[in-house]
């Protein structure tokens, strides 16, 4: 294998703190060596990062890439003063059981790279818009020529045709669909907020995932507050997503447990909901992630920049504590140790900005500002 040196860092966000006039040498994929430039070792490539910061890649924990439609009307009329309602889903659901694996993959992968080229490197994708056993295993068999990370979530909104038949559909979710997905998922996710799964259904469902060896996600305090906050904890999901609705007792039982609060800014840009409070989690010892919520009904956007931006103009969080939520939040939420910082031992993840300070992320909102991604 050959060795890369990136040299010529003007500000490097290592996981130790930040270090001006730094290099870094990657060796067979991993991080090697972090230094000062002037002691860096001889490597088989130079990569000048000419006085740029260089970051880790973002690790964007909570994605809906695999889907087939398209929802501009709906967002023009949400943006024309109608309001956000579940229901939406369902369109997206028809659209892709009638596409071809070929077309789901085709779109998913366009919008991986865009991730990718803004400076995500690790990413997880759901399933949810199948909903039969056949189209969700599908959908997740596909989803993992793309990323090791992902996520069952069968449980995402009952199917038109199970719209008068919750408990029938759980048991679909937790019987045959589970059956199929389990061999192409890691994790299991429902969406518990009014309009989709309660919180005893969303027990049922999670547990049932568990006890065929998947990891635990959930969507809850999207719209409104409900016990589902408190239930992922209870039952220690790595992750717990939306959170823009927390009573005090969520917020204490978040701070206590071991389950990471991932915070969807782009949802909230695009139903016009209130944004997530980060400054009560953060404050309360919650350890919190950004992530993009990727889909094509409430937050299509790829970009991790974005939820940076808006995490620090209308969620009480510094630019160093976004970053930190885009990476570090976004590996725990996966419950992954080998990404989301730069360490010596860590995957060689990491994104040159062409800017002196990832302050700019946020300080130049909307400008695609990650010159150079390394995966691995
Ligand atoms: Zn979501």
């Amino acid at each position: 294998m050959t060795t890369t040196l990136i040299d010529n860092i003007g500000l490097l966000v290592a996981a130790d703190g930040e270090r001006t006039d730094a290099a870094v040498v990657i060796d067979s994929g991993r991080i090697a060596w972090i230094g000062e430039r002037a002691a860096a070792p001889a490597a088989d490539e130079r990569v000048d990062a000419d006085r740029g910061c260089v970051i880790p890649g973002f690790v964007d924990s909570h994605s809906h890439l695999m889907f087939a439609g398209d929802r501009t009307a709906e967002f023009a009329a949400r943006m024309s003063g109608q309001k956000y309602a579940a229901g939406g889903i369902r369109s997206t659901v028809a659209a892709t059981r009638a596409a071809t694996d070929e077309q789901l993959l085709a779109n998913a992968t366009r919008l991986s790279a865009e991730m990718v080229r803004g400076g995500i490197t690790t990413f997880e994708i759901k399933s949810g818009y199948g909903l039969t056993a056949v189209d969700e295993a599908r959908c997740l068999a596909l989803a993992g020529q793309l990323t090791s990370e992902t996520t069952y979530l069968g449980a995402h909104v009952a199917p038109v045709e199970y719209q008068d038949d919750v408990a029938g559909y759980v048991d679909l979710v937790t019987g045959t669909m589970l059956d199929a997905a389990a061999p192409y998922a890691r994790w299991i996710d429902v969406f518990c907020e009014t309009g989709a799964f309660d919180v005893d259904q969303a027990r049922t469902i999670l547990t049932a995932g568990r006890s065929r060896g998947l990891g635990m996600r959930m969507h809850a305090g999207q719209l409104g507050e409900s016990g589902g906050v408190r239930l992922a904890v209870e039952l220690g999901a790595a992750s717990v997503d939306h959170c823009t609705f927390l009573a005090d007792a969520d917020v204490d039982a978040l701070a206590a447990g071991s389950t990471v609060a991932t915070l969807l800014p782009g949802a909230e840009f695009s139903t016009k909901q209130p944004y997530p409070d980060a400054r009560r989690l953060l404050d309360a010892g919650v350890t919190v992630a950004l992530a993009t919520d990727c889909n094509p009904g409430s937050s299509f956007t790829t970009s991790m920049s974005f939820c940076i931006a808006i995490a620090v103009r209308e969620m009480g969080m510094t630019p160093a504590e976004a970053v930190t939520a885009a990476t570090l939040g976004g590996a725990a939420a996966l419950r992954r140790d080998d990404v989301g910082s730069i360490t010596v031992g860590k995957r060689a993840d990491l994104a040159i900005l062409a800017a002196p300070s990832y302050v700019h992320l946020a300080y130049r909102p909307g400008v695609p500002l990650v010159s150079r991604v390394f995966v691995a």
